[in-house]
């Protein structure tokens, strides 16, 4: 499957010199949007993870019918602030701009295998700070499953010790 012809490139959004990857052609085609959930839920399957946890709000986009299509658990990992129940949380900085991100603490259990999914992988920023509250939690992060991965971002090496999986990479 050609993903790439289902993503649209917007230059300088939201800001000067950011090329905004737009997912929302490819989750218009139901066809393409199927193939490439049932792509990301075969790698989910090959981890052996039980737990999908997605960051706000694309992550819930691609997280959400992977667990429905597994059969497995789905943690949404929210802006603080939204979560009803005790959480834990943590403050990190984007490609544009700053977030802080929050996991309801009897979200994960010590020894869940947990994929995390977003849809796009840029500076690592939302995925290290996702990685830090599920591994807060005791769960083992067994990969992490992106629609992009921006290859020309510099993200240092906190991800290094973690398996990645894209279905598409820019250079
Ligand atoms: P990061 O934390 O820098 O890896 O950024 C990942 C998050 O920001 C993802 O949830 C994306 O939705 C969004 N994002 C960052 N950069 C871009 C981009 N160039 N195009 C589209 N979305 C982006």
């Amino acid at each position: 499957m050609d993903y790439k012809q289902h993503i649209k490139i917007i230059e300088d959004y939201p800001t000067e010199g950011v090329q905004f990857k737009d997912i929302t052609p490819l989750l218009q085609n139901g066809e393409v949007y199927k193939q490439a959930i049932d792509d990301l839920a075969e790698y989910v399957k090959s981890r052996n993870a039980n737990v999908i946890a997605g960051p706000e709000a694309r992550g819930f986009v691609l997280g959400c019918p992977i667990a429905y299509t597994l059969q497995k658990s789905f943690v949404p990992v929210r802006k603080a602030g939204k979560l009803p129940r005790p959480v834990v949380e943590t403050h990190y900085g984007l490609e544009y701009g700053k977030a802080s991100l929050a996991i309801h603490s009897d979200a994960i259990q010590p020894g869940d295998r947990v994929i995390i999914t977003d849809d796009l992988l840029a500076t690592g920023g939302t995925i290290e700070a996702t990685i830090q509250l599920v591994e807060e939690l005791g769960g083992a992060v067994v990969g992490c499953a992106f629609l992009i991965e921006l290859a020309y971002i510099d993200r240092g090496e906190e991800l290094q010790d973690y398996d990645v999986f894209s279905l598409m990479t820019y250079y």
